[in-house]
């Protein structure tokens, strides 16, 4: 996707201006050997971090899960309880079902997608993150991204979504479309539901599903 049509998808969805960071678009291809060894190197360099309030209420940083070669990287809100214990992204019942759904509509295993978070500690009560938090902790997202380098991220409910595309929206509203990644356009941004949002209203399954097959039609 060239930077014409990018910046008019943005405008799409309500970006009045778009401000394009040093080294976002264009920039040379890094090579990633060792994404593995890249990503433990990423996750060693903030596993103490404490540039948001988040750090008080977590047991631990929770990093990411699956496989650093996977195509599509799956972005969620931020830790659980059961994350938080774990130190895994979606271990608890939202976890199991989104396993559940990749497995049977995208005939994928877990192990084989990569699944992280906007934010990486666990809120106090659960609490959605603040757009301040989640801007605190979005350079750990991109810095995975930059080395996952997969052909489709995909936002999994409206906190994901604002993290990715640094803008408030209604995942009902914007859900099953297609964004260019603003740092790296050739990257596609899809939308869908939060596992945990399907499992507190079974209704909205059936349109999870039809998401769920496009995301398995864009990563080929
Ligand atoms: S949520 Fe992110 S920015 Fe905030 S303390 Fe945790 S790792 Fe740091």
């Amino acid at each position: 996707m060239g930077i014409e049509e990018t910046l008019k998808a943005l405008e799409e969805i309500g970006f009045g201006e778009v401000y394009i960071t040093e080294g976002a678009v264009g920039r040379k291809k890094v090579e990633v050997k060792d994404k593995k060894r890249l990503l433990e190197e990423h996750f060693a360099s903030f596993k103490d971090c404490v540039k948001c309030p988040l750090h008080r209420s977590r047991s631990q940083v929770v990093f990411s899960d699956g496989s650093p070669e996977s195509p599509v990287v799956f972005v969620g809100e931020a830790p659980g309880e059961e994350e938080d214990a774990q130190g895994k992204p979606f271990v608890g019942r939202a976890g199991r079902y989104l396993n559940q759904k990749i497995s049977e509509v995208m005939g994928m295993k877990r192990e084989e997608v990569y699944i992280t978070n906007v934010c990486k500690c666990r809120p106090p009560e659960n609490r959605k993150p603040t757009p301040q938090e989640i801007r605190a902790c979005f350079p750990y997202l991109r810095k995975e991204i930059e080395i996952v380098k997969p052909k489709v991220i995909c936002c999994l409910g409206s906190t994901a979504g604002e993290g990715i595309l640094g803008k408030t929206m209604s995942v009902t509203k914007v859900r099953g479309k297609v964004f260019p990644y603003p740092y790296d356009p050739k990257i596609k941004v899809f939308l869908t539901y939060h596992p945990a949002y399907i499992l507190r209203n079974p209704k909205a399954e059936g349109e999870f599903v039809e998401d769920l097959k496009k995301l398995k039609e864009l990563i080929g």
